[in-house]
């Protein structure tokens, strides 16, 4: 899908102050080049990102989105980002969405080798069609990530809870679950823990018990999982985090990955192990699709 709008925005100092950001934005040319070849989010993949779903032209949990970039942002040491430019941002490229599902990404990199500032901007674009993922189901292979569980906080500079631009390895497992004819991976720490899928994070469903991975510097807290949860709280249900040792995969009676654009993809298999789709995956879509 072609990206409709580009803005390039000059990053703010965090604790600046105003009520219009409009004259820090430049939009520019979609479909021309815009980044300086010294860019370090190009060279090293030295940045943070989000990706923002939007319906009708309506962001979603644009909150939750750009404070998790202010903490991708802190953890790769990248000066603070100005959270209120960012949301006048998002309201700016959303304002460029077309009708129906779109998706705005913020980009916030280390800037140019040597430059004197981050580089940062933020897209529009149509998003692709999901219909199939999410009435149909997904099939997923575990694949063991390398690290343990203990991984993140003993070596924080691996970044594993960050949403950072060097996305190649997530690219990679999706890579290896098509050519083990699946769809989708869902990553399992070296000591046997589920952590989460490449792009996405994993619900399971126990009887009336719904469970998540324990948020930890292990992975990035989804913003999807948490408004599944919201919906699920006020269905009256018990969602909560857990450890989940990769054995009890077996015994879920439903499992979803959910993420900001794709929404809850059920999981229809998990290596060998069939798995129903849950009636209620089609009101979480249409919670997830009404504006939040
Ligand atoms: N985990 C990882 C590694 C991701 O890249 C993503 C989204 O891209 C998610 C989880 C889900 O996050 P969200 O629901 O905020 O899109």
């Amino acid at each position: 899908m072609a990206t409709r709008f580009a803005l390039m925005i000059v990053p703010a100092e965090a604790d600046e102050e105003r009520a219009d950001f409009s004259d820090s934005f430049r939009a520019v040319d979609a479909s021309a080049p815009a980044l300086s070849v010294g860019e370090l989010s190009t060279q090293r993949g030295d940045g943070v990102f989000e990706s923002i779903g939007v319906v009708d032209g309506h962001p979603q949990e644009v909150e939750a989105h750009v404070q998790r970039l202010a903490h991708s942002a802190e953890l790769c040491e990248l000066p603070p980002p100005n959270l209120e430019q960012w949301r006048q941002a998002v309201a700016v490229a959303a304002s460029e969405c077309p009708r129906g599902e779109a998706v705005i990404k913020l980009i916030l990199s280390r800037g140019v080798e040597h430059g004197p500032t981050p580089t940062a901007w933020a897209t529009a674009t149509r998003a692709g069609d999901f219909t199939v993922p999410r009435t149909d189901g997904i099939r997923v292979v575990t694949l063991d990530r390398g690290y343990d569980i203990g991984a993140a906080e003993r070596a924080p500079w691996l970044l594993l809870g960050a949403k950072t631009l060097s996305y190649a390895v997530n690219m990679a497992a999706i890579r290896e679950a098509h050519r083990r004819g699946a769809n989708d991976a869902v990553f399992l720490s070296s000591d046997g823990f589920v952590l989460e899928a490449p792009t996405a994070s994993l619900i399971l469903r126990f009887g009336d018990r719904f469970i998540t991975p324990a948020p930890s510097g292990g992975i990035l807290h989804g913003t999807t999982q948490l408004s599944v949860y919201e919906h699920l709280a006020a269905r009256g249900f018990d969602a909560g985090y857990a450890q989940i040792p990769a054995s009890d995969l077996a015994k879920a009676d439903a499992a979803w990955l959910v993420s900001s654009v794709r929404l809850a993809a059920p999981i229809v298999a998990i290596d060998d192990r069939v798995l129903p789709i849950d009636p209620l995956t089609t009101e979480i879509n249409a919670f997830l699709l009404s504006p939040r």
